[in-house]
């Protein structure tokens, strides 16, 4: 019997022992392909030997020193690294543990950031349907997750929800991409209305949907019209690349291939790897110096925030990473996985859809290709193919709710950087006879 709370206490799992490159083998000595990089965490695979080593070097000197009395080198180290490359003029960065404790930190901030400005009125956030910001109350209140939030019920502030840019089935098919992304994007301004633009500070949401609908990115455009409106309105834009974000679409941040720059972006699970929990949210100078020049201070903070380890471990392997080009081979193997993905699966009765950027690829499950029909919810087929793979010897990231919360099914794929071609091939095969 287990003392352990386990977040689903009936499923039956197997006890990791460990792990070497792109593969995790359990206690009795199976082996399984990362293939959904945990969720979209594990970019170097596993007991990568220079971020252990830098892992290690930092404990030898210090392990924790609170914020409250030290900065710290590894902190300053990779605010710096991080600013050098961000988009636009994010130049100030603010160290917390993971992706809902950075998603409500930007919440947070960016209510401060109107009060100090004396826009008190401008508390509402709108985000998009479909959207996962994090399971902490506010964060879960900011996205757009029904069956995540339906359990917390009421949650802490009502958020309007927009569209979440989905062509595969929001695309009418008498318009363009483009007319699409401009139509939808469009939403915002309605919804901004709607609220009041005095009312709403701040729009949120991830550039390529992650977790709850598979490696969705917006169609072009879009986003340059989604800053017009924040522009035209004086609401923030907060990026949400928790999930897309440190490279994972090829680009180091996944909007700069939107061509846009948000006003706050939040980032977690690629910047440490895995080797240590740490999130980021990276700030524009105006707010930061609206903050410091209004009461000085933001009041918001956490224990563990720009832990020495976490910050030595995440610089470690950003280094790595960028010393090694991996980003290239993201963007190669990506488009590897995608054509070989198409090849094995383009004709499934079953497959709809097969989408993503770089190493961050989905694959949307239907009961019928031709009208798109969702598959019966009820059948739970993300679960099944889940236990199926991995009884394969491979780790997926099936989800289900992918169209509306509750119908649609889709497999996410978020294998490490480091992958070559045969592990591509393992992907696509074990992956072909369980779907
Ligand atoms: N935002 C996005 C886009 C995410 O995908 C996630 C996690 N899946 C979070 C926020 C929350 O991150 P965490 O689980 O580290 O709190």
């Amino acid at each position: 019997m287990t003392h352990v709370f386990h977040r689903n206490p009936r499923a039956e799992q197997p006890v990791v022992a460990r792990g070497d490159g792109p593969y995790i083998y359990d206690k009795a000595g199976k082996q399984y392909l990362d293939a959904s990089g945990g969720a979209a965490v594990s970019c170097l695979g596993h007991s990568n030997k220079f971020v252990a080593d830098a892992m290690k070097e930092q404990i030898d000197k210090i392990s924790f020193a609170h914020s409250g009395f030290f900065t710290n080198q590894p902190m300053e180290d990779l605010a710096d690294f991080l600013v050098a490359r961000a988009p636009g003029n994010l130049d100030h960065v603010y160290f917390v543990s993971g992706g809902s404790e950075a998603v409500e930190a930007a919440l947070k901030l960016a209510r401060q950031y109107f009060l100090e400005k004396g826009e008190n009125s401008r508390t509402r956030f709108i985000s998009r349907r479909q959207s996962y910001h994090g399971n902490t109350i506010g964060a879960l209140a900011a996205g757009g997750n029904q069956w995540r939030r339906e359990p917390y019920a009421p949650l802490l502030m009502p958020v309007p929800l927009i569209s979440p840019c989905y062509e595969y089935r929001e695309k009418r098919n008498d318009e363009t991409s483009g007319e699409f992304g401009q139509r939808v994007a469009g939403e915002l301004e309605t919804a901004l209305i709607d609220a009041g633009p005095e009312n709403v500070c701040a729009f949120i949401c991830e550039p390529v949907v992650g977790a709850t609908m598979g490696a969705v990115p917006a169609v072009e455009g879009y986003f340059k019209r989604i800053r017009e409106i924040c522009d035209q309105y004086g609401i923030l834009f907060i990026a949400d690349e928790v999930m897309c974000g440190m490279g994972r679409t090829g680009s180091l941040f996944a909007v700069e291939q939107e061509g846009v720059a948000p006003d706050i972006l939040v980032t977690a699970k690629g910047l440490g790897a895995g080797y240590q929990a740490i999130g980021a949210m990276l700030v524009s100078n105006e707010i930061l110096r609206t903050i410091v020049d209004g009461s000085g201070f933001f009041q918001h903070g956490h224990t563990y925030m720009g832990h020495p380890v976490s910050c030595a471990a995440a610089l470690a392997v950003q280094n790595y990473i960028e010393d090694n080009d991996l980003l290239s081979n993201v963007r190669r193997r990506g488009e590897q996985l995608h054509d070989a993905l198409t090849a094995r699966l383009g004709n499934n009765p079953f497959v709809g859809d097969i989408r993503g950027r770089g190493l961050f690829r989905g694959i949307e499950l239907v009961a019928d290709r031709m009208t798109r029909e969702p598959l019966d919810p009820s059948l739970k087929i993300h679960a099944k193919i889940k236990s199926a793979a991995m009884e394969a010897g491979l780790m997926c990231y099936p989800m289900g709710g992918t169209i509306d919360g509750r119908r649609g099914d889709h497999i996410l794929l978020a294998p490490p950087f480091i992958i070559d071609e045969t592990h591509i091939a393992e992907i696509v095969e074990k992956l072909g006879s369980t779907v």
